[in-house]
């Protein structure tokens, strides 16, 4: 069991598709021996009603209650997960001027002007298309570079193969992913491993232990662990898997953003 474990990616009931009360989620983090958790709630800057520009101010002041309540048991950070930033870049950036962040997690969700991947039904689609205009959009996003980590790399899998049961082969994009580690990786970003995928069905972490090896190989310093809970039962969660993940892949430390800047942690 590790000593030093902190979940970098979480959504409390800010989000438009999260459950849990901040309150509740301190608790659930608590109770799991967390050193601390980043709340990550989604701004999806392409999708007006679900862009957080007009109602982050609450959602920062309940976050600076958490951090009062519980200073002495541990570290309650304030991040966002930004999806679709390259999209609506006008709006990614003015919430990035008008609110201070310890973190902020890039994501891609959709294709430009289609809906979140989560609602598609891949069945009799054209899944290499969709994936090949998934990698070439998350290349812009990681040139665009005005974030700390990239999220869950492997996105797609997680509804594709884990929750639809279409096998893809990732082979055809393996030179995009290559280019979008080794940009994150000259740029002195981070990667994300997120453990949501070992509790859903797709059996392995996003991404899987192989791409966070590329990253290595490519000069990639920072990784971040992410439960990606939308329910305080799971925070946390698989955290240690991926403990386990960034020490295989060749990294003594993993990565906790603070104040916008990373902090390498000893897996302990
Ligand atoms: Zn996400
Ligand atoms: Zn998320």
């Amino acid at each position: 069991m590790y000593q030093n474990l902190f979940d970098s990616h979480t959504h409390s009931d800010n989000s438009h598709d999260g459950h849990a009360p901040i309150s509740l989620m301190c608790e659930a983090a608590q109770a799991k021996g967390l050193m601390g958790f980043a709340i990550t709630d989604h701004c999806e800057c392409d999708d007006p009603k679900l862009n957080m520009i007009n109602r982050f101010a609450a959602v920062q002041f309940e976050i600076l209650k958490a951090q009062a309540a519980f200073r002495e048991q541990m570290t309650v950070l304030c991040g966002i997960e930004l999806g679709q930033a390259i999209y609506a870049p006008d709006v990614a950036e003015a919430l990035l001027e008008k609110y201070k962040f310890d973190f902020v997690l890039a994501s891609l969700h959709n294709n430009p002007g289609h809906v979140d991947l989560c609602h598609v039904g891949f069945e009799g689609e054209n899944v290499p298309e969709i994936l090949q205009n998934y990698y070439e959009n998350l290349l812009k996003l990681a040139q665009w570079n005005k974030f700390d980590a990239l999220a869950h790399l492997t996105y797609p899998l997680r509804y594709i193969q884990g929750m639809q049961g279409i096998p893809v082969d990732m082979k055809p994009y393996d030179e995009l992913i290559r280019e979008i580690l080794k940009t994150i990786a000259q740029n002195g970003k981070a990667i994300e491993i997120n453990t949501s995928t070992l509790r859903q069905g797709l059996g392995m972490t996003m991404p899987s232990l192989e791409y966070v090896k590329w990253f290595k190989e490519l000069g990639g310093e920072y990784v971040t662990i992410g439960s990606d809970a939308h329910w305080a039962k799971d925070i946390g969660t698989d955290l240690d898997v991926g403990m386990d993940m960034v020490k295989e892949a060749g990294f003594e430390y993993f990565t906790v953003f603070r104040r916008r800047e990373p902090k390498l942690l000893k897996i302990l």
